[in-house]
């Protein structure tokens, strides 16, 4: 039986995951606790697993009441534990983890976070805010090269990869795209499937990594494109990279 995911929406703009197979249910990032009971009681599921990408509040937020609530068991950043609310299992790229005996591979992405994960399960990543639709994440707690090599590690995922990041963000992520790369025709048409998505209310995730790699200029560092509309054409892909992020912070 192939798993389940519902799109949990949060906050203003964020996004939790209810990844359900069998008898077992995950919830990655719950913001806060309220719409992720109201999912779970509309699907019938009961929770098992709280799943967290990265410390942040926004992410973790739900963990303790929903752990006093249903007595699922919190799995985050074995690297992080002192800052995952509630942590009884910590993971990294060695331990990997499993679910309803499902291999899930952890992968180790720093920068946003320190600690921050990536989970796949299945052909299912959630990136949380290292990774997200058409952008990536601040640079809290890393340099450029740090989440350059962490990209550079999810970009190793197969194409067919589906993208499940934590926040709403491709619309205004791709503005930004397209003032880089308005020659990228796939991307162009992939805007207009987002605006048309965002004006009917609808998500934007799940993406898959190829489209990812074709359109979102934080893969793209060695687009010759972006490299000649940053004035950038013989800079290597780090600084390049640093520069997106930079010119990203003050659009
Ligand atoms: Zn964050």
């Amino acid at each position: 039986m192939p798993i389940e995911i519902e799109i949990v929406p949060c906050l203003s703009d964020n996004y939790a995951y209810l990844v359900q197979s069998g008898a077992f249910c995950a919830v990655v990032d719950p913001s806060e606790p309220g719409p992720v009971e109201a999912a779970l009681t509309k699907r019938g599921w009961s929770l098992t697993h709280i799943l967290n990408t990265h410390h942040h509040l926004d992410h973790t937020g739900g963990n303790l009441a929903l752990k006093e609530e249903t007595g699922a068991q919190v799995v985050g950043p074995g690297k992080d534990a002192a800052r995952i609310p509630g942590i009884d299992i910590g993971v990294d790229e060695a331990s990997g983890w499993a679910f309803d005996g499902r291999k899930v591979q952890v992968l180790e992405v720093p920068a946003h976070t320190r600690g921050a994960i990536t989970f796949v399960i299945d052909g299912n990543a959630f990136t949380g805010d290292t990774l997200f639709t058409l952008g990536c994440g601040r640079l809290f707690e890393g340099d450029p090269q740090t989440m350059w090599t962490s990209l550079s590690k999810l970009m190793t995922l197969p194409d067919d990869t589906r993208i499940w990041c934590g926040h709403e963000y491709t619309q205004s992520n791709g503005r930004f795209a397209l003032t880089l790369e308005p020659g990228n025709g796939v991307l162009k048409r992939r805007m207009d499937d987002v605006n048309a998505a965002r004006a009917a209310g609808k998500a934007t995730v799940p993406s898959t990594m190829g489209l990812e790699k074709a359109t979102n200029p934080f893969l793209r560092p060695d687009s010759g494109e972006i490299r000649k509309s940053l004035g950038m054409e013989k800079a290597d892909t780090v600084t390049v990279f640093g520069e997106i992020r930079e010119r990203k912070n003050n659009f």
